[in-house]
Formats: structure tokens, sequence, C-alpha cells
């Protein structure tokens, strides 16, 4: 089998490693006789999994006893009506930062739950620029100040956060365990488990008790993060499969070196790619201000959109995949999450050179 770089943002590239353990122990799980993909999840080998992923997270991240860990269903998406339904009904306020395009979703949901306050708006940069994380501060009352960690279309990262009055909550999806966080700040981190740890599918929550105390008790089930806590992933059946993948992604960014090892392979990979725009005399051009440029999704544009088409075509041929920037904003964007090897991003930096000395 021949196994493209995958500079996809999301789906994304996962360890070669995973995959072939999954693949190993997908029609008898450990000799259970069966797979886990046809157990019910009331049974220990499941159990186990849930377990063993929390566990995980928990070693990565430094959790302690206050912290709270749900996988749930619906995606990074869902997060944002689940978010809004917890902490601002019955009037209630929270403070957003508008980045981008996953942001600007984000302060959508809230605004049909409850009150919102947008502190710090990034539409008159094109978000391409973040504030000095100095500057900003939550409103009185706020139940949260919801960031963005990295926009994934945009290509724009929050390299520190802001400490603030009201607890931080953030949608880490595109750059969740990629470096060491200030925990102490974070009232409620969600990330969708298909751009750094995972398939698609499953959305890993953490919360504080404090915020876990301030949900709103009224909801449905299925909406309540303490439903979810209380029963540990299992108010309903939960996609097993996607969390036992996760499972084995955590231990794999374990075995690593955790996020320690992840913080400075993001730094080694994303220094190439800006390495190749910066020497490039202005052929390959990044719009992102040089303080907040991701490590995990670099943008960029070409002198021309018939240069751009072509750079993609010929990278696609070249066995690199999924360059093509997002629909909405065009150009180039390159996907660099954690399981992607430097020996990926050598490739497409030695790509762009060539490409740029025929073309250029
Ligand atoms: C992809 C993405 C989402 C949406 O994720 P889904 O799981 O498809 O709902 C939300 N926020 C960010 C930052 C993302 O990158």
């Amino acid at each position: 089998m021949r196994r493209l770089h995958n500079f996809s943002a999301g789906p994304c590239t996962l360890p070669l490693e995973v995959l072939e353990t999954a693949q190993r122990e997908l029609v008898d799980y450990h000799g259970a006789g069966m797979s886990l993909l046809e157990m019910s999840h009331r049974t220990p080998p499941v159990e186990g999994v849930r377990d063993a992923a929390e566990a995980a997270l928990r070693r990565l991240l430094g959790l302690g006893e206050h912290h709270h860990v749900a996988f749930v269903a619906g995606g990074a998406t869902f997060q944002f009506a689940m978010l809004a339904m917890n902490f601002l009904t019955n009037g209630r306020l929270g403070d957003y930062t508008h980045s981008g395009a996953w942001a600007k979703k984000a302060i959508a949901d809230g605004r049909k739950i409850g009150r919102v306050n947008v502190v710090w708006d990034g539409t008159p940069d094109d978000y391409m620029t973040l504030p000095d994380p100095a500057s900003v501060s939550s409103s009185a009352g706020s139940q949260f100040l919801h960031l963005t960690s990295n926009e994934t279309i945009g290509g724009v990262q929050w390299k520190s956060f802001p400490a603030c009055e009201a607890p931080l909550v953030a949608d880490m999806s595109s750059d969740f365990l990629s470096r060491p966080v200030p925990l102490e700040r974070f009232g409620l981190i969600y990330a969708g488990a298909q751009k750094n740890i995972g398939p698609a599918g499953v959305t890993v929550v953490i919360l504080t008790d404090d915020m876990l105390a301030a949900c709103d008790g009224d909801l449905p089930g299925y909406l309540n993060y303490g439903g979810h806590v209380q029963n540990r992933s299992m108010l309903n059946t939960p996609p097993v499969f996607q969390i036992y993948m996760v499972k084995l992604v955590l231990e794999w960014l374990e075995a690593r070196g955790g996020l320690a090892w992840a913080e400075q392979a993001a730094a080694e990979r994303s220094g190439i790619l800006y390495g190749v725009l910066g020497g490039s005399d202005g052929f390959y051009r990044c719009p992102v201000d040089e303080r907040y440029r991701s490590t995990m999704n670099v943008v960029f544009r070409l002198p021309s959109e018939e240069l751009e088409k072509r750079f993609v075509a010929e990278a696609e041929a070249a066995g690199l995949s999924g360059l093509k920037g997002h629909r909405s904003v065009g150009g180039i964007r390159a996907s660099i999450y954690n399981a992607m090897p430097v020996a990926g991003v050598e490739a497409l930096a030695g790509f762009m050179s060539d490409f740029r000395d025929r073309n250029g």
C-alpha cells in the first residue's frame, strides 16, 4: 500500500501504529470472541476502554479530582449549543472572542440561548490577528469567556491565554493536546476528536467542579453535562469505537513524551513550513500576523489562483494530499497535527521549493 501524506484539516491523518493496532484488534477484541463494534457498552471490556481513555487524558493533562471528563457525541458543533444551554439559560451572560469562522458559529449559537457579549472582534482585520491576551477581560457577571484556541480555517492560534475574572471556555478542537496549557484558567475545554486525537464522532469535554455546579439542571437528559459526568459517558450508548481510537492515540502520544513532545514536534513541523514561506521572496505569502501563526494549520497564498490550483493538483500527484484551503477562504492549507511525521512536512517543503523554482 502507498500511504499518502495526508494534510487534511479533519478528519486527518492518524498514527500508522494506531491504525495497525486497531486492525489487529478489530475482529476479536483481546480474546473476547467478538469485536468491540459488536459489544454491549455495559461490559468490562468497553468500560475498560472508557476508563483507559480517561486515565490517559488525565495523565497527559495532569487533571485532578476537581476536573471531570465526558466523551460526548455530536462533534464540536454540538458543544456550541450544549455550552450555551448549560450556562446561558435564564438570561445569563457569556463573553466570546470572535477570532474567525469557528468562533462565529459558537457566538451564533450562544445568541440563540442567552446573552452574548463579544469582548474582542477580529472582523476588521479579516481574522488575521488576535488580541494581546493581557488586554482581554471578562464582563461583570459573565459565566465564562469563550475562545477558539486555534482557528482551523484561518490558521490563527492563541499563544498564551487571558487571565480574566471569568473562567475560560475553549474550543480546542484543532490544537488539543498539542502543547501544555494553564489548566487553572479554564473552566471548560472541548475538542472534537477528528483534528488531533482520533476519528470523527466523539468530542472530549473537560470541566471543573465549579462549572458543573453552574449547569442548568432543567435541561433534557442528554443536553446536561452533569448527566454525562455522573454516568461516566455511558448515559446512553456512547461512540465506543471512537473512544477506543482516542484511547490508542492518547497512549501513542504518551509513549512519545506527551505534551512536551507534542509542543516541540509542532514547533519543528511548523518551523519548516514557515521557513519555506519566509524564504520564498514573496512567492508564497502567509496572511496571518506572525505573532499568532498556527503550529497546526499553515495557510498561505500563491501569486494567482491559477497557480494555487496547479499547486494542489501537482502536490496530490506527488502523494501530498488535502492541501486545498477551506472553500470559504481559498488558498492553500497544510494541516500538520500531532500524527503528521516530520518526514511528511519535509516532503511538502521539498515540493514547495521545487514548485517555486519551476513557476517563480
Ligand atoms: C472542526 C472544528 C469544529 C467543528 O467540529 P465538528 O466535530 O465537525 O462539529 C469546531 N471548532 C473547531 C476549532 C474546529 O476545527
